[in-house]
């Protein structure tokens, strides 16, 4: 089955861009996704195909219309009817991996990208439109989100990635960062590395790369280890902390 995406843009030359490359170039090839970018312009009602207007209230910049966007989401709704609507903005709702497992579970992804100061907020009422962030920073456009969402989804497809398990250990997926990695040659610029990892004690390595994922994930990423902590029902600042720390 393919992965239908559909963008919404002022920019369809953007797509696939990055996305035409690589591994989600190749499932492109192979029809594992399909990539159809949409004009919003294609939706003005003017004759100068405007689809902004300054903001309501005053202040800089221009706020993308409500009536033009709506009018593009009801056109992608309808060529795509049960693939979930989302509005790349620094508003939305975080992105993370288990979501992006939800939406490659379904038939595929509608994006809308913004560009200017953003987006008329009654689009958000009016229509089925979930709004999506990548993260606490701001963007030019919605594009580069939207590349950044696709990229996540795509990697994800059956048959996508080269080894089928790879794709399960990853940072993220268990809820704590993955362990570091190392690879050839053995001894470069006088560092060696980790001993346990050429031990061949395929026991003893996971050990070490459990307790390091912990290790890490606790001193990079204390927002990720407290949930960690009530995901499995013991508080991280508690007992298991504490136990950590003396084996340091
Ligand atoms: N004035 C807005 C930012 C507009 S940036 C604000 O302060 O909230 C222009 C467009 O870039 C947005 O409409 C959105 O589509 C996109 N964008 C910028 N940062 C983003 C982010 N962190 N996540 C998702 N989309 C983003």
């Amino acid at each position: 089955m393919t992965f239908a995406a559909q963008i919404l843009t002022l920019y369809p030359e953007m797509f696939p861009g990055p996305l035409g490359v690589s591994l989600a170039g190749r499932a492109l090839a192979e029809g594992k996704w399909s990539c159809s970018p949409i004009q919003i312009r294609d939706f003005a009602t003017d004759k100068h195909k405007s689809v902004d207007d300054t903001p309501a209230g005053g202040g800089a910049g221009m706020v993308m219309r409500a009536d033009i966007l709506a009018a593009a989401v009801d056109h992608a709704m309808a060529a795509q009817p049960g693939a979930p609507v989302f509005a790349m903005t620094p508003r939305g709702r975080p992105l993370t991996q288990a979501l992006v497992r939800d939406i490659v579970a379904g038939p595929g992804v509608t994006i809308l990208c913004g560009r200017f100061e953003g987006m008329d907020e009654r689009l958000f009422d009016a229509r089925p439109v979930v709004p999506l962030s990548i993260g606490d920073y701001i963007l030019s456009g919605g594009e580069t989100a939207a590349i950044v969402l696709l990229d996540a989804c795509i990697r994800l497809l059956p048959g996508v990635m080269g080894a089928p398990s790879s794709g399960d250990v990853e940072s993220f997926e268990s809820g704590l960062l993955e362990y570091p990695h190392y690879t050839r040659p053995n001894l470069w610029e006088g560092r060696t590395i980790p001993e346990v990892l050429r031990s061949g004690d395929h026991a003893k390595i996971a050990a070490w790369r459990q307790r390091q994922a912990e290790d890490d994930t606790r001193l990079r990423r204390p927002d990720l280890w407290e949930r960690h902590g009530d995901v499995r029902g013991q508080s991280p600042s508690g007992a298991q902390r504490q136990k950590k720390e003396k084996r340091e």
